[in-house]
């Protein structure tokens, strides 16, 4: 008989499904997978990455009711430019009674708004903020459009204060101070802290279509400091607050055990 347990990865350690409707995402991320992919896949070019077209099909689809979170977006974000249409896209998940987790770097405009819009789904709804640095410097560096850190804090407080359920991605890590980032966001969180490496940076730098020297010196100094070592000693420090998750890239490095589900059998 097969083994009907699978590894998880990605973002199948938080979710059963993922939904999305728009290709392209204007924070124009130098690090992003999708960014990869939809260039891999010739979907979209480095140069128009950044612009947000709707798929119309996806926004249309019909949906079903799942046992388990769905991710909400998974593959692009919600910014003030499609805030509209992820209102109503999001209104249909909830209305089919799902349960969502809707991951961001998150806009105050677009939180405030899906706070007020959805205060009765609050128990529907996981916020997953993602928080790399505490740095907006190094967030703008690395995310060009996305919030600075304040804003981003702010988003959290008010979700939190608003009563929804809200926790934090601190993946990719994007410098060496991520104990400071938890002790100053941990308070506002209700759920977890995951913390997650940056995963094949270099890589998927060279797919973005990114190779100036600045970045590829930045992103092996990020690598550096991402070391077997320096993950242990953030490890050690954060072991036993109650609050922390840890990704798949670091489960890895610590010899844990990676995330299981039960599947079919394949
Ligand atoms: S916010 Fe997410 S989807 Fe958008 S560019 Fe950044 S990593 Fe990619």
């Amino acid at each position: 008989m097969k083994n009907n347990v699978k590894q998880v990865f990605g973002t199948y350690e938080w979710a059963v499904e993922n939904a999305n409707f728009i290709s392209g995402c204007s924070n124009n991320c130098k690090y992003c997978y999708s960014r990869e992919m939809a260039i891999r896949f010739k979907r979209k070019t480095t140069e128009n990455w950044h612009i947000e077209e709707v798929n119309m099909a996806q926004f249309n689809k019909k949906v079903k009711k799942v046992d388990g979170f769905i991710m909400f977006p998974s593959s692009h974000d919600i910014t003030p430019v499609n805030l509209f249409n992820a209102i109503a896209f999001l209104k249909k998940l909830l209305e089919a009674g799902n349960n969502i987790l809707i991951v961001t770097k998150p806009h105050f405009e677009v939180i405030k708004a899906i706070c007020h819009e959805f205060t009765a789904y609050k128990k529907n709804i996981l916020f997953r903020f993602t928080i790399g640095s505490k740095d907006s410097d190094i967030l703008k560096f690395w995310e060009p459009n996305a919030p600075n850190y304040e804003e981003r804090k702010k988003c959290l407080k008010y979700a939190f204060e608003n009563g929804f359920e809200t926790s934090i991605s601190c993946e990719p890590i994007l410098d060496d101070n991520t104990l400071n980032l938890v002790t100053d966001l941990e308070d506002f969180v209700t759920d977890f802290i995951w913390i997650g490496k940056a995963n094949f940076l270099l890589r998927r730098l060279k797919m973005n279509g990114i190779s100036d020297s600045e970045t590829i010196n930045i992103a092996n100094e990020l690598i550096q400091l991402q070391s077997d070592n320096n993950i242990k000693m953030l490890y050690k420090n954060l072991k036993n607050n109650p609050k922390i998750k840890w990704k798949e890239s670091i489960k890895k490095v610590l010899n844990l055990e990676v995330s299981t589900v039960k599947g079919l059998d394949e």
